[in-house]
């Protein structure tokens, strides 16, 4: 691909984000496509968020996705949400269409389309949410889309899955979150759990000697334990209970179809997902190495 005048510009907007392997697998995706169009990563401050927006619009760039601790504003400075944006109260796509905003959050679907992919059965199944953060509330829609029969999120702080709880039961219309203390005894009374979900960094690079604590003697036979870090890919958490035959899920497969669904978005094109899964397989080797 060659930069030219009339070359399209996508990015992602994050605190930090440099680490982000996003611009590889949407520039080879752009590639294969034969698009003139270019992803980069753009670090901004949390107080710069407002203005960033507004130099969507005034740039005229194609769309962006919004990371980490952005998606919460995003939510409130696009011109419209999709329904999926406006349950999670976060946006992590957004579309520009001749300056005004939409938003969009491919990370409901995204994990819903890697579980799926995975084997992961999500309906009927009582799950475990290892987190109670803006990723977290994102992945009890997915669960409340997907069937599971009920769902319990857990924080180191428990008023903050307390408050998580609730915003999902009021989704539902029913009670079918649970709150607990990230704490093995709470949660293992809790249980059985057929499904367990690490929404947590607890593991994530260069942390990876760490792991969230989970309630194993909960955890049912045949359960399946995913992890939505994906740097590293093997996760202490994925690897204890791969040790204690669980089945495992790495996050990899969220990040590819978050990414396929927003650049569908962004081009109406079909996402050529082989090849984003291949260019973020490589940039992730990358990362592992010291630069
Ligand atoms: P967040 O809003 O900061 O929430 C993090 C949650 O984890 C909170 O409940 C927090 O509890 C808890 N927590 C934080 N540090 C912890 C630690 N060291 N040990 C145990 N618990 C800890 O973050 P988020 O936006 O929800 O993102 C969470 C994770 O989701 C990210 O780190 C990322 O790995 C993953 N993610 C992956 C994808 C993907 O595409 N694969 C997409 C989105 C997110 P307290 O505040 O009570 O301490």
């Amino acid at each position: 691909m060659q930069i030219r005048g009339d070359t399209e510009v996508v990015a992602v907007l994050g605190y930090p984000v440099r680490h982000s392997c996003s611009p590889e697998m949407h520039n080879a995706a752009f590639e294969a496509l034969g698009l003139n169009w270019c992803y980069v990563a753009l670090e901004v401050a949390p107080e710069r968020i407002e203005a960033a927006f507004e130099g969507i619009r005034a740039l005229g760039l194609k769309g962006v996705n919004v990371t980490i601790p952005h998606k919460e504003a995003a939510l409130r400075l696009v011109d419209e949400a999709g329904e999926e944006a406006r349950l999670a109260g976060a946006a992590n796509t957004v579309l520009n269409q001749g300056g005004r905003l939409k938003g969009f959050n491919t990370d409901v679907e995204g994990f819903l389309l890697a579980a799926k992919e995975g084997g992961v059965a999500l309906a009927g199944k009582r799950v475990l949410v290892l987190g109670a953060g803006g990723a977290a509330r994102g992945i009890g829609v997915s669960l409340l889309r997907a069937g599971a029969e009920s769902v319990v999120v857990t924080s180191r702080r428990r008023e903050r899955a307390a408050a998580l709880a609730d915003t999902l039961n009021a989704l539902a219309g029913r009670a079918w979150a649970a709150a607990s203390a990230l704490e093995v005894r709470e949660m293992a009374e809790a249980g059985p759990y057929q499904v367990v979900v690490n929404v947590t960094p607890a593991g994530m690079w260069p942390n990876v000697g760490e792991m969230p604590p989970a309630p194993w003697e909960a955890v049912a036979e045949g359960a399946a334990v995913l992890d939505t870090i994906y740097n590293p890919r093997q996760t202490m958490l994925l690897e204890t209970a791969a040790g204690k035959g669980f089945r495992t899920l790495t996050g990899l497969g969220m990040l590819l179809y978050q990414g396929a669904l927003a650049l569908e978005i962004w081009t109406g094109r079909e996402a050529p997902l082989e090849v984003m899964r291949q260019a973020l397989d490589r940039a992730l080797d990358l990362k592992k190495s010291p630069a």
